[in-house]
């Protein structure tokens, strides 16, 4: 996806998983060409902002907290000046049924807004579906797998569930789009959350996996090495 995207959001791009993505697609040989990087906290974002700085015609700073609604319009609104689309500004249908089911609701509220704002798979010409065209995917968890529930005990696989539902329902109603989506579990990496597992710069396989992903894999769970997870 680095090597051919033209636009690429990432949210909690200034830390952990989402930094190194934007490091890796600014860096690449072939660099995405417009970079959107959402945050919830502009200040004290050295590592993200001197990216920006060096990249400044491909990375920009959006500020996104997911648990604020007037941030999530806001956003959303700015991603759509950026990509030359203004948003259709209505209240999203789909909102409230989502209300306070998950703790993941903000994101999946941001992602409605924005999915009218992608450009026009069907009209790309290219066959297929592929990141490269438009493509929404997940960074999920192993953990929010149904089947691991029994060994988790606690509510925290919730908010994985909660995107992986979403990307389930989304793929089928925006299959005629051409629209891919996927969620991709990351692999153990040492992040503020992850702890253990490998570094940072060797959590590579996330952006192959992405890379990889065709009509085949729409609405799949994978890894980041394109294996099958169970639901
Ligand atoms: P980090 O804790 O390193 O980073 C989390 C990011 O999410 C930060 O940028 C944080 O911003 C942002 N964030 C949190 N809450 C909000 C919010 N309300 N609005 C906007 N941004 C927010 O986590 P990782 O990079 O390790 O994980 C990223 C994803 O990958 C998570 O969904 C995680 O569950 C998943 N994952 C990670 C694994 C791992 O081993 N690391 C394994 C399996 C899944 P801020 O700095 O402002 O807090």
């Amino acid at each position: 996806m680095a090597a051919k995207a033209c636009s690429v959001l990432i949210t909690g791009a200034n830390r952990g998983l989402g930094l190194e993505m934007v490091k890796q697609m600014v860096e690449s040989p072939c660099p995405v060409r417009q970079l959107l990087a959402c945050c919830r906290d502009l200040d004290g974002l050295r590592s993200l902002r001197d990216l920006a700085k060096k990249h400044p015609n491909v990375i920009t700073v959006i500020c996104l907290d997911a648990t604020d609604p007037c941030s999530i319009k806001e956003s959303a609104k700015q991603v759509g000046s950026l990509v030359g689309k203004a948003g259709h500004g209505g209240a999203d249908s789909r909102h409230h049924d989502i209300q306070n089911v998950f703790n993941t609701e903000g994101m999946i509220h941001f992602c409605f807004l924005c999915l009218p704002l992608c450009p026009c798979a069907t009209a790309s010409g290219k066959p297929g579906m592929s990141c490269s065209k438009a493509a929404v995917v997940s960074i999920s968890s192993t953990v929010a797998s149904m089947a691991t529930v029994k060994e988790m005990y606690s509510f925290f696989p919730m908010a994985s569930d909660g995107l992986n539902m979403l990307a389930l329902c989304a793929t089928e109603e925006f299959r005629k789009d051409e629209i891919l989506f996927a969620i991709l579990h990351p692999g153990w990496v040492r992040t503020d959350m992850g702890g253990e597992g490998v570094s940072l710069t060797e959590s590579v396989g996330l952006l192959r996996a992405m890379d990889s992903l065709t009509e085949k894999q729409t609405g799949a769970f994978l890894d980041y090495e394109g294996k099958v997870m169970p639901w």
